[in-house]
């Protein structure tokens, strides 16, 4: 072995153990701990003490550490001049009672890449910035990315303050309770200009790359989702006194929508479509009344545009025609629509290349959900690495498991990614 593999060696062992202690360290800040999973949402102190451990660890690398308005932590390895950046970084906050590896292991990707970095020597032509983005679960106020959504220039104050809790505390409350300022929220917004590209390292939530014995996973599209509220109109009444040929039973109608959204999704045509119904309100909801009204709310996937929004088109008309059939009528109403996002193809091929050069075994897949990058496609070119997810791909669950070694390998290629990026010219915009 030369001396210099022996470093790398060293390196990836070092690595290793520091992917262990952040993971833990992270996971230990938490309402709920063991078989319980963490549960540390958006905009509260349990958040913002993570994004703390983050601040303090880069600040010890030397980086210069900053809060934004939006909540968002950046921490920068300054350059030799140049304002365009290039960026890593994922979030902190989980979902209620859920693992500890999404978000953390993007975030503990960008720290070790920046400490493997610095040790190294290494000095930039690009800045290097290292995000930690506030609040992306929609797990606390029903929508998803505030922090990057708030940098990409995709919500603002106004949006924000009509979401609510459940406690109908609104994020502004939310970010004012934990010493953010959102008057000035405009001042967390990313500039094009200051930006070359962003690169997010996540877990799968999926299990493509470990049935396939995949090393890592190269992002080149997120889904998009078109969200939709159905309401089924019956009549609510008496259990005992109704006879069945003289009901209008809103679950009943119901229940035929659930079954025909997933035969939808499941037709051939449909291939990649997922439709998902996973949240239903019945009135009165009381076991002798006759259910008078029922809410679906039905989230469809897709990473064709146009596949996504006729889907939505289809399953409505399919709703209606089965509401009428039994005697009941529905309500359509659209909640949010996201396009599916491609990511840089330019990405894909340098991520690709650098996997082929560390001798790992790449492939290229899609994301089902939505990630931080998606909003920051607005401002630059982005990429994703994928580290396989064990236990069946389960995600937003205490079961939720990435092995250390699949986490140092992403560690790995982010760090040849960052330098690979930070050494090509990116062609100029037409
Ligand atoms: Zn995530």
């Amino acid at each position: 072995m030369t001396e210099q593999n022996l470093q790398a060696a060293d390196a990836a062992e070092r690595t290793v153990a520091w992917v262990d202690d952040l993971i833990d360290r992270f996971a230990s800040l938490s309402e709920t701990h063991g078989s319980d999973g963490v549960t540390r949402l958006g905009y509260t102190p349990l958040e913002r003490r993570a994004h703390q451990v983050f601040a303090t660890f880069m600040s010890d690398l030397g980086l210069s550490v900053h809060s934004d308005t939006a909540g968002n932590t950046i921490a920068e390895l300054a350059g030799d001049g140049r304002c365009d950046g290039i960026g890593t970084g994922s979030h902190l906050d989980s979902v209620p009672h859920g693992g500890r590896f999404d978000g953390i292991v993007g975030v503990v990707a960008a720290m070790l890449c920046a400490q493997t970095l610095t040790s190294s020597g290494y000095q930039p032509r690009h800045p290097l910035r290292f995000v930690v983005f506030a609040n992306e679960e929609g797990a606390r106020f029903g929508q998803a990315c505030n922090g990057s959504r708030l940098a990409a220039g995709t919500t603002d104050a106004e949006a924000l303050g009509e979401l609510r809790d459940r406690d109908g505390i609104s994020v502004l409350e939310a970010m004012h309770s934990v010493g953010l300022d959102p008057e000035r929220l405009n001042d967390a917004r990313w500039r094009r200009e200051d930006w070359d590209s962003f690169v997010e390292v996540h877990i799968e939530q999926g299990s493509v790359l470990a049935d396939g014995a995949d090393d890592i996973g190269i992002v080149d599209t997120i889904s998009g989702s078109t969200r939709l509220r159905l309401t089924v109109h019956g009549v609510a009444s008496h259990s005992g006194g109704t006879p069945m040929l003289a009901r209008h039973d809103a679950l009943v109608s119901a229940s035929a929508i659930v079954l025909a959204a997933n035969a939808l999704a499941r037709d051939p045509e449909h291939f990649g479509t997922r439709i998902t119904i996973g949240r239903i309100v019945a009135s009165p909801n009381s076991m002798t009344t006759i259910p008078g009204e029922v809410t679906l709310d039905v989230d469809i996937r897709d990473v064709d545009t146009d596949r996504q929004r006729q889907t939505a088109l289809a399953l409505i008309a399919k709703a209606k025609e089965l509401a009428l059939l039994h005697e009941t009528s529905l309500d359509a109403h659209l909640i949010a629509d996201t396009a599916p996002t491609l990511l840089s193809h330019r990405l894909v091929e340098l991520a690709s290349h650098e996997t082929d050069r560390l001798g790992m075994v790449h492939r290229v897949l899609p994301s089902g959900a939505s990630h931080d990058t998606q909003q920051i496609s607005h401002v630059c070119e982005t990429g994703m690495l994928f580290v396989p997810s064990r236990h069946g791909g389960v995600s937003h669950s205490p079961d939720e498991f990435s092995r250390t070694d699949d986490i140092a390998r992403g560690v790995q290629v982010l760090t040849g990614l960052v330098k690979a990026l930070d050494l090509t010219d990116r062609q100029p915009r037409s």
